[in-house]
């Protein structure tokens, strides 16, 4: 599905200079390129804050905590997304409702959140699935309207531009109060082990964030808060600041093999391609970043989907099921509140969705084979 070594050979020397640099320096924890990776970062951004730490699940779980959400508030979230999301929300006895996407571009569904509105409600987390951003016009406008918190999960989106109606653009994750993201080694800026980030325009957030990460300390062994011991070490800093200037690259090579994918499948029925949503047209937009394409995901429809999956790992093509239960199935996560009716999306996606091999080193004979297997395939 992804191909770390090819990416890691063409950057090589820069990497290694850099984690070398930081074993010579013995400086593993908060050393300077942890800050040097912070300011490169907010400024490719363009956020007012970063603040790193030490993976995507406790990005999330620190930015609720910061908010200062408390047990009983109702979160909503997506229902058709990784689990970390909603695990975090259960974690600090916050109140998780799920609610159903839409079928087109994978996102949280505007109405449903409207209807999942409680007086409890106290945030909404947007999960910009699969490289593009959720409708964040029509988000902010709820929020507004009911006093509620935005946190992004940006952990698949990092570098796509969101264009608001009124033609303004914005980094995916800059957008909401607060936003997540992961550098897990498959995310489009992976690190060579766990990491991640928190991102915020809000000055007095991002100091109680601060602390937070580092033990609910302000001052040294002054413990205000109850925190978490969350750090990006600084040899995964090190390896981030030296990809970093490589993301847009990485994410046109992205943007490249999925406009490869759709133009293979264009006249083929049972494939649905991926759709490009909040006003930025059918195919890959040229214009602006706004899918970066963390995974490339078809729809089959009057195929059979789990055949095609066997059909292509016996064909030694690598391919994902992401995902194949929703959230609201899941035993962890089982509630009475919800109702089957309320989840027509969701359900018929984790029939539907396979997602192809999706890199930045994927060339076009890899993919004139991927699609002539599965072009083969459904043709019978
Ligand atoms: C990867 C991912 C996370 C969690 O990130 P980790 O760094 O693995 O903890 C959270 N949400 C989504 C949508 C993800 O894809």
């Amino acid at each position: 599905m992804v191909d770390l070594k090819g990416q890691y050979n063409d950057i090589k020397d820069v990497v290694n200079a850099s984690i070398e640099h930081v074993i010579e320096n013995t400086s593993f924890i908060n050393g300077p390129k942890v800050h040097e990776f912070q300011k490169n970062l907010e400024n490719y951004l363009g956020v007012k804050h970063v603040i790193p730490c030490a993976n995507g699940t406790d990005a999330l779980q620190i930015a609720m905590m910061g908010l200062g959400l408390k047990p009983g508030d109702e979160v909503i979230t997506a229902d058709f997304t990784f689990a970390a999301t909603v695990e975090v929300i259960a974690l600090l006895n916050l109140t998780p409702v799920l609610v159903d996407v839409n079928p087109d571009d994978f996102n949280i569904n505007i109405e449903a959140i409207e209807n999942a509105i409680t007086p409890k409600t106290k945030a909404i987390v947007p999960v910009h699935l699969f490289g593009q951003c959720a409708n964040m016009d029509a988000i902010l406008k709820i929020a507004k309207a009911h006093n509620l918190f935005v946190i992004e999960d940006n952990a698949q989106a990092i570098g796509a531009n969101y264009k608001f109606k009124d033609g303004t653009k914005a980094k995916a994750g800059t957008i909401g109060d607060v936003g997540a993201t992961s550098f897990f080694p498959s995310k489009n800026l992976g690190a060579y082990g766990d990491g991640g980030a928190i991102f915020t325009n809000n000055d007095a957030l991002a100091h109680t964030i601060r602390g937070i990460v580092n033990h609910g300390m302000y001052e040294r062994y002054h413990h205000d808060v109850v925190g978490v011991n969350s750090r990006l070490d600084s040899i995964q800093a090190a390896v981030l600041d030296a990809k970093l200037p490589k993301l847009n690259a990485y994410n046109t090579a992205r943007q490249h093999a999925a406009k490869k994918y759709n133009d293979a499948f264009k006249t083929i029925e049972a494939i649905i391609t991926p759709k490009l949503a909040n006003g930025c047209g059918e195919t890959i937009c040229d214009t602006c970043d706004c899918h970066v394409f963390h995974q490339y995901t078809l729809r089959i429809k009057g195929a059979d989907r789990d055949a095609l999956v066997k059909h292509l790992n016996a064909n030694g093509i690598p391919c994902g099921v992401y995902y194949p239960i929703p959230l609201h199935k899941q035993k962890a996560y089982v509630d009475d509140r919800y109702n089957e009716a309320d989840f027509p999306v969701t359900n018929t996606l984790v029939q539907e969705v396979i997602s192809l091999p999706m890199h930045t080193e994927l060339d076009d004979a890899q993919i004139d084979f991927i699609t002539t297997t599965i072009i083969n395939f459904i043709n019978g």
